[in-house]
């Protein structure tokens, strides 16, 4: 049988090489690093988490959740490691990034069908092939892929937040919480008075910002939007939004602060923390003068600054199929943030279904289509779908079939939605699962 050739080891590519290894086919998975690095990528290891390390909500009433569950029954590789990997946060799925990435590339070293190439790919390789080098896909690549007809690329800027070492953080002022006690000391919480967050306000909005080639504010993605852009839309626009204080009691004060900055634990140990929602571009030197005024941070040591990046990514709706095979291109694929699925759980879902698509397009098999009663479809029809202001998207429930009749009560409807897919997933996953060897 031809090999498969799977270009790019992030959170898709891994996700893809696994589903056709799985089912027997040989897989050339072809990684640049640890040789080339994109400016966010750092670790040698696969799958890396570039910045936060949480994958958003577990709960079955949430479409981040629900598409967890569903990529967890169709024996997804992503969702074993961060299972196996995750640390404490509340609601939340966040793993060990260190060990998670470990966990991946492991079992992809160990996996006797999947040979590992480490090199730059400059060219579009000959199908059977799945593209999943991300939203930095290095620029020969990428040029490679807006030369074919049809494949224009898209644009948009996204930001990384900061992460700082736990034994840097003040604990006499900062406060162990999750929101409304969901979760056992999960979370460190940064409080604010009202004159605190004002002085604050005013320095982060003269800061000094690093310049960003061809940086434009409208090519800004909301769910990444920068806390200085956040600020500048009025005084209290942080503190109704990463910084806002509901669910939280301060225990020194005994009441709920004015304003909150939220540290999330980022590995088990709890020796390094992430500052949630400030994602920025700040310049280092003023992140550390800035945040330094943030009451904990005083002395804040900075295991990594926030940074502003480009977002390469396709039309998928002119270009993909619900599949994410391209058009035209038969036996050809594309998955992860470069086909406009936007986080992590989206990109490793895209590749599960890229992986699965040519894996059965390779053994002769009928295709099987994910209905958009489920997140996993939803996905694919999302990409898929016309649609001429075609934007970055994770999953969320606007995007999966609403039941009918319409359930008025929304926890209710939510939880009929995840009935539904998880019946139908089952389905999927009894006749997926009997074609594996
Ligand atoms: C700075 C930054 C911060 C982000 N923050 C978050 C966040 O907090 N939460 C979130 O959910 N998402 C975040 N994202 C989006 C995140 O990148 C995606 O969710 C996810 O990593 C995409 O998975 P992927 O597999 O498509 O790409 P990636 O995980 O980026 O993997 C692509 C891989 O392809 C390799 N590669 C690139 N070009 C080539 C080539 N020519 N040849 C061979 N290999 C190549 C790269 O080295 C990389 O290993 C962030 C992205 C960036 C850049």
């Amino acid at each position: 049988m031809k090999r498969a050739a799977v270009v790019g080891a992030g959170l898709a590519g891994c996700e893809a090489a696994w589903q056709l290894a799985r089912r027997g086919v040989p897989v050339d998975l072809i990684e640049m690093k640890p040789r080339l690095r994109t400016p966010a990528h750092e670790s040698p290891l696969f799958a890396e988490l570039v910045c936060s390390n949480s994958l958003k909500s577990n709960a079955l009433t949430n479409a981040s959740g629900l598409l967890k569950e569903e990529m967890r029954r169709v024996g997804s590789l992503i969702m074993q490691a961060a299972d196996a990997t995750r640390v404490p946060a509340g609601g939340a799925l966040a793993v060990d990034r260190g060990l998670f990435a470990r966990y991946v590339t492991d079992a992809l070293a160990g996996c006797p069908s999947v040979r590992i190439v480490s090199e730059e790919v400059c060219s579009l390789p000959d199908a059977p092939a799945i593209i999943a080098t991300g939203p930095l896909t290095s620029p020969a690549l990428s040029d490679a892929i807006a030369a074919l007809p049809g494949l224009e690329r898209l644009y948009f800027f996204d930001a990384a937040a900061p992460i700082v070492t736990g034994e840097s953080i003040d604990r006499t002022r900062a406060f162990e919480a999750a929101r409304y006690d969901k979760g056992d000391g999960d979370y460190l919480n940064c409080p604010m008075t009202e004159a605190e967050y004002d002085a604050f306000i005013g320095e982060l909005l003269c800061a000094e910002t690093a310049p960003v080639h061809g940086f434009e504010e409208d090519r800004l993605y909301e769910g990444c939007m920068p806390v200085e852009s956040i600020a500048r839309r009025g005084r209290l626009a942080l503190a109704y939004g990463p910084m806002r204080p509901v669910g939280l009691i301060d225990p020194r004060a005994g009441r709920r602060p004015f304003a909150v900055v939220q540290l999330r634990r980022e590995n088990a140990e709890g020796t390094l923390w992430n500052l949630v929602g400030f994602q920025t571009r700040l310049r280092f030197g003023e992140q550390k003068r800035v945040f330094g005024m943030i009451p904990g941070l005083e002395r804040a040591e900075f295991a990594r600054y926030g940074v502003m990046h480009r977002n390469t990514y396709l039309h998928s709706p002119s270009i993909l199929n619900e599949r994410f095979e391209a058009r035209g291109y038969r036996g050809l694929y594309f998955a992860g943030q470069i086909t406009g699925v936007e986080g992590y759980l989206p990109s490793a879902a895209s590749g599960l279904i890229a992986g699965i698509s040519l894996a059965r397009d390779m053994l002769a098999l009928a295709q099987v289509v994910f209905p958009g009663c489920t997140a996993l479809g939803a996905l694919g029809r999302y990409v898929s779908s016309p649609n001429k202001d075609y934007q970055p998207m994770g999953i969320q429930y606007g995007l999966i079939d609403t039941p009918e009749p319409r359930i008025r009560n929304k926890r209710l409807r939510a939880e009929r939605v995840a009935e539904r897919s998880l019946e139908t997933i089952e389905n999927i996953r009894r006749a997926l699962e009997e074609e594996i060897t």
